[in-house]
């Protein structure tokens, strides 16, 4: 059954056909459907415009951590309005949340050491800034030919130019001339999805190197600047990394002088059951990209970190490259910087990435007890964040033909039952907020279970 225009129940308050260029959105949906507007929120709950209760499975974009209404966050970002509602940093003038932010920053990220951050708006600009500045950085050591970067076929990395050219999902590029040609992807670790017959998880891992290798030696290694990864793959489908898969194409990186960029961005702060995703998998990255949970997306901040190496090549050389000229009018922006403060404190405080490990056992297991259902191909996740992917006979090989709209029908059931998902084709993510109860785990399951039902 297709899901449009006529299956839409949605009640959107008057707003069908509205005046905004949505993001993400199909011309036609914002013109013939209601659309879902969304006015308050309550813990992992939201109501919309007509006062229905949602679950909210995958925290606003993966974002809100800490749920609807964290008040010691409100208190910050309103002190921080009051005392002080902007000033930049621009020419070494600042504002003390935007120091002590990147002090905290620093000291909360282990995983390897970490020098400098440099604070944006969001996570596409942290990754847009990650390529400048891993450009900046081979500048200044003289490799002028060091510049291309390598990504991986189905992450995202975000929607400006250069984060939609890492970005390997063709939906991203069509359309908008993309991806810039300094961009290359190899493949996307999938195991499930790609593994030869018979191939256990660490075989295929070391193919992966393998290919990684591959590619770097026909570029030349001295035309390849930077690897960029998520920790585990988000918007892709939700796919984390097969056994060995980091330890070996770290190695390979490493041989060759390639920075190693960590794209946190979904991971940091306990989505994983670990403060970072690197933690979780031992990554040792040159540079990082966070943004989303850093302020539990209670404000717009981004952040990129750089290793001592990456920061004292930039702080020597600067005789020679003059000011780096980058940077954003909110870049430090001192409320939001002020609300990552709370949101960091809490984190560590609260021990949300002990607590996410306490329930995660109950969100995965009780939802990957519907792996055996026959329109269901894979279910994969860890921590507090899941992926459904359905296709037929079990098989990767197998997709539904896209007109059956099985992933759209099946997300529209959940939003019937109170609850929302996010649906991509025929691929279904969550990740609720860090502060899910057990009993919340519960309804979460239950309304997937029926949702489910309908949709076989
Ligand atoms: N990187 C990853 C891993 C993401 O998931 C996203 C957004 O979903 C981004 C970067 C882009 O972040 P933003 O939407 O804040 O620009």
């Amino acid at each position: 059954q297709k899901v449009d225009s006529t299956t839409n129940s949605r009640d959107g308050g008057g707003y069908k056909g509205h005046d905004m260029l949505a993001p993400f959105t199909a011309g036609w949906q914002s013109t013939d459907l209601h659309p879902l507007v969304v006015e308050k929120s309550e813990g992992i709950y939201v109501y919309d415009i007509n006062g229905k209760k949602y679950l909210d499975s995958l925290a606003g974009l993966w974002c809100t951590a800490l749920g609807g209404n964290e008040q010691k966050l409100v208190a910050a970002a309103t002190t921080q309005l009051n005392k002080l509602p902007f000033y930049h940093s621009f020419w070494n003038r600042t504002t003390k949340p935007s120091l002590d932010l990147a002090k905290e920053l620093l000291e909360t990220f282990t995983a390897a050491k970490m020098a400098k951050a440099f604070f944006t708006n969001s996570g596409s600009e942290a990754n847009d800034s990650q390529v400048k500045l891993v450009w900046y950085y081979n500048n200044a050591l003289g490799r002028p030919d060091k510049k291309k970067i390598i990504a991986r076929a189905k992450s995202y990395h975000g929607s400006t130019l250069i984060s939609a050219s890492l970005s390997g999902l063709p939906a991203l590029h069509q359309k908008f001339d993309l991806p810039a040609p300094f961009v290359l992807h190899t493949d996307c670790p999938h195991y499930w999805r790609y593994h030869l017959p018979g191939e256990t998880e660490e075989e295929f891992s070391t193919r992966l190197a393998n290919s990684l290798e591959s590619l770097i030696l026909k570029e030349g290694p001295e035309t390849i600047a930077a690897f960029i990864a998520e920790p585990v793959m988000g918007a892709g489908g939700v796919i984390p990394p097969p056994a060995t898969y980091f330890e070996k194409v770290q190695a390979v990186v490493k041989k060759y002088d390639i920075l190693f960029i960590a794209d946190e961005v979904i991971c940091a702060f306990g989505r994983l059951g670990t403060m970072f995703g690197c933690d979780k998998y031992n990554i040792k990255p040159d540079l990082v990209s966070v943004a989303k949970a850093l302020s539990s997306a209670y404000m717009p901040i981004g952040a990129i970190m750089m290793s001592p190496e990456v920061s004292d090549v930039i702080h020597f050389q600067s005789n020679k490259l003059g000011t780096f000229s980058h940077g954003f009018t909110n870049s430090g922006h001192p409320v939001p910087c002020a609300v990552a403060i709370e949101a960091l404190k809490i984190y560590k405080e609260g021990n949300i990435p002990e607590q996410v490990k306490q329930v995660a056992p109950k969100f995965q297991d009780g939802l990957k007890a519907f792996s055996n259902s026959p329109i269901i191909g894979e279910i994969r996740g860890t921590g507090l964040i899941l992926g459904t992917e359905f296709t037929d006979n079990k098989s990767p090989n197998d997709p539904f033909p896209p007109e059956w709209g099985i992933g759209a029908y099946f997300g529209a059931q959940c939003e019937k039952h109170g609850m929302l998902v996010r649906v991509a084709g025929d691929n279904i993510m969550m990740s609720p907020p860090l502060i899910i109860t057990p009993e919340e785990i519960d309804e979460l399951i239950s309304i997937y279970g029926k949702a489910l039902e309908a949709t076989e």
